[in-house]
């Protein structure tokens, strides 16, 4: 079918100058459409698009750019396959999917804009203000019930968020068997020193905001050496990275335990000579869950306040539309603070760019500072430093 191209619809051909949200989309038909638009109080005030497809899908495009300009957010949204159509006039069947694709992405843009607004710098102003300091090193022991929930992923990310903020913040890794904070922050070949006195020197990393760290991966020879001790030098060697490196003057100790409740998250309890306080990190999904209430009595049983649950992978965020499928049952974490009394710090979808960034060593919060897990992980570090009662003030 020939169809007929309004030249006026064509204007709204981009890029767009000074726009302030921006997505691209590939679609089910490989087709790609991209959007800019500039969102100025909820109203969309100029849009221009593109696509790498076919002629309608570029007169989809450009007639949907056309139509939201001058709308307000909610209008724009609300806008149907049947609204482009009535402007397009003759328009094959077979294409109806570009005009689908043209309206994903134009809704993926405002999401954009707002991911934008809700920027660090505004989640910042969240935190009180002076930042309040600790009296002393306060050490937060991030556990889990099982493995692979994410928690070396959120103690990473939440030392980095912290060190971000302001704080002078120490990371140690006592996931012995599998130490995986020198792979997160790519810190391969990296040797400990010693000073005078025989104490460890932190690694000190200058493009993380001063953040230092501690782990047995700095110890082995190789990445894949098999660690095999006996509980008295695991107990010795976790005792030594509490209590005798040299770490300059930190706010917070951020523990990563390896997951459950055995010796080694009993042996920081015993030998913490800070004061500490658990993190608990599960997945939304009941078993994950099950796990976490017996780390909640290990706290319990020690006396070791909790500071908070975090849910990690809490649904699944779209990397094209960016909206959060909850492919498993979502809330486990939030019921479950709520069933103990505890502190909700909030949840964090999964998002595949948490793995490639895991995979590249820089935590997401660097990496891609604006995505939904990385504003997860840093709003519940920022409910962190607002759920503890930090004193010191600045020096
Ligand atoms: P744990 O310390 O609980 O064993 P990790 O932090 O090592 O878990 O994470 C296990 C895997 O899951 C890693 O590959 C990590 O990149 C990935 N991962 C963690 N959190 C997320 C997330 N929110 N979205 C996507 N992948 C994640």
């Amino acid at each position: 079918m020939e169809t007929h191209v309004n030249t006026t619809q064509l204007l709204r051909f981009g890029p767009l100058k000074g726009a302030n949200a921006n997505v691209r989309l590939t679609g089910p038909c490989t087709d790609t459409a991209e959007f800019w638009l500039i969102l100025q109080d909820g109203m969309i005030t100029d849009a221009k698009a593109t696509s790498d497809g076919c002629k309608n899908s570029i007169r989809a495009c450009c007639t949907v750019a056309d139509l939201v300009v001058g709308k307000s957010e909610k209008d724009a949204r609300n806008l149907t396959v049947q609204d482009v159509l009535k402007v397009l006039g003759e328009y094959p069947e077979s294409s109806i999917h570009c005009i689908e694709l043209a309206l994903n992405t134009m809704r993926a843009t405002l999401d954009d804009g707002h991911a934008r607004h809700s920027s660090a710098f505004d989640e910042l102003e969240q935190l009180p203000k002076p930042l309040p300091r600790t009296e002393e090193a306060q050490t937060i022991m991030v556990m889990s019930g099982k493995g692979g929930v994410g928690k070396s992923t959120v103690a990473v990310n939440l030392a980095v968020s912290l060190a971000s903020f302001g704080y002078r913040v120490g990371l140690i890794d006592v996931d012995l068997h599998g130490p995986s904070i020198p792979t997160m922050l790519n810190l391969h070949d990296v040797q400990v020193l010693s000073d005078g006195q025989g104490k460890m020197q932190p690694v000190v990393l200058g493009d993380l905001f001063g953040l230092q760290v501690i782990s047995l991966g700095f110890l082995l020879e190789h990445d894949d050496d098999p660690v095999i001790w006996r509980g008295p030098l695991k107990h010795s060697l976790i005792g030594q990275f509490l209590n005798d490196v040299d770490w300059q003057d930190v706010d917070f100790l951020i523990v990563d335990c390896p997951p459950g409740t055995g010796d080694e998250p009993l042996s920081v309890v015993q030998q913490n000579k800070h004061k500490g306080k658990a993190l608990l990190v599960t997945t939304p999904q009941d078993v994950a869950t099950a796990d976490v209430s017996r780390s909640i009595n290990f706290c319990k049983q020690l006396e070791l306040p909790i500071v908070g649950i975090v849910e990690n992978m809490s649904g699944f965020e779209c990397p094209y539309c960016h909206r959060n499928t909850p492919i498993f049952k979502t809330g486990g974490g939030k019921n479950l603070a709520d069933e103990y009394s505890i502190p909700f710090l909030g949840s964090i979808p999964i998002e595949s760019a948490v793995g490639i960034s895991t995979d590249a060593g820089l935590p997401i919060v660097q990496r891609a500072p604006e995505s939904a897990s990385a504003r997860g992980y840093r709003s519940a570090s920022i409910a962190v430093v607002k759920n503890l009662t930090l004193t010191r003030s600045e020096s």
